[in-house]
């Protein structure tokens, strides 16, 4: 058996969430770059494997990997074919890329995916993505190719912006349609772009209209069942819930151990592959954890990244 890390607020790290890489071939409006300010290089696929080896031993049971987009990362596969078996592997992606990809990264181990799309109108996902042209379309066949690769359950990812407000039912009958999760997602706007988004009224009506409601252990998610859909609605802001649920640790793109993702300050740098040494440090960011929001202290998101 695995020892467990567990702060000193009774949270389990159970979840650790690597960014691959801090580049992009989006550029969406309102991105929080992972709570990431100025990433200095890139973590090389050996502190990957000795990290993911390192949580292993300490108790977590699933790595995400994110970034900027992990699918740019080259040799993708071969890293997550390296991963400890007993883990529960899988990735968030915008989904241009995973068409060519999916039947490899599910070869080498990965369990599923999670894709980002905010819109099914070219108009409106070229406005909050900056995409090319052509790039919609490749999305859709990306979800097609993880159907096909079995990279399930699938979510779709949709952050709440004024701009697709009229089109969440839509973009829940696509994942009905298609077998999805919808998980609905609040904007965090940290770097005050004055984006927004009106979360609370969506999930107003998906509580008036769900056949049941089941909540997650993992930040307090409620998850809405309606008419087959399976809708999950992620809201951190202001959410004592939430943090005081939170199960993660993240791995910053250029090496360093994040224990929050609101917070820079308290960052835990790596600087090494030894696998040993790297559970000291996990468990140095362990101890530095603590919830953001809680019910004395409403901090502010000012000048974060
Ligand atoms: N490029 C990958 C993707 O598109 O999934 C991974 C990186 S992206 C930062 C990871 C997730 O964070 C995406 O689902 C994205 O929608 C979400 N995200 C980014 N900025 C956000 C923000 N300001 N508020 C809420 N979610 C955000």
């Amino acid at each position: 058996m695995p020892c467990q890390m567990v702060d000193s607020f009774g949270r389990k790290v159970t979840g650790l969430r690597i960014a691959l890489t801090p580049r992009c071939n989006l550029n969406c409006i309102y991105c929080h770059h992972e709570g990431e300010a100025k990433p200095e290089g890139e973590i090389s696929d050996e502190m990957v494997v000795s990290v993911a080896k390192a949580a292993a031993q300490l108790g977590v049971r699933s790595l995400k990997f994110t970034g900027g987009e992990p699918l740019l990362r080259p040799h993708l596969a071969g890293l997550i074919a390296q991963m400890p078996q007993d883990l529960d592997i899988s990735l968030t992606t915008n989904g241009i890329f995973l068409a060519e990809q999916a039947e490899a990264l599910a070869k080498a181990g990965l369990d599923r995916v999670n894709v980002s799309l905010d819109s099914l109108r070219p108009e409106t996902y070229r406005a909050i993505t900056g995409c090319r042209e052509g790039d919609l379309e490749k999305v859709l066949a990306g979800i097609d190719a993880a159907l096909a690769a079995d990279l399930a359950p699938i979510k779709l990812n949709v952050v709440v912006l004024k701009e697709n407000e009229a089109e969440i039912s839509g973009l829940i009958d696509f994942c009905r349609e298609k077998g999805l999760i919808a998980q609905l997602i609040e904007l965090l706007d940290l770097q005050h772009l004055g984006i927004s988004g009106d979360i609370d009224a969506i999930e107003h009506r998906l509580a008036e209209r769900a056949d049941s409601i089941r909540t997650r252990e993992m930040h307090r998610r409620k998850k809405y069942f309606l008419d087959g859909a399976e809708v999950e609605v992620v809201r951190p802001m202001d959410n004592t819930e939430f943090c005081a649920n939170c199960t993660r640790l993240r791995v910053t793109s250029d090496g360093k151990i994040k224990p929050c993702l609101l917070r820079s300050d308290n960052l835990v740098e790596i600087g090494t592959c030894d696998c040993e040494r790297i559970k000291a440090l996990l468990q140095e960011a362990n101890k530095r954890r603590e919830p953001y929001f809680t019910i004395t202290n409403m901090q502010k998101c000012d000048g974060i990244i």
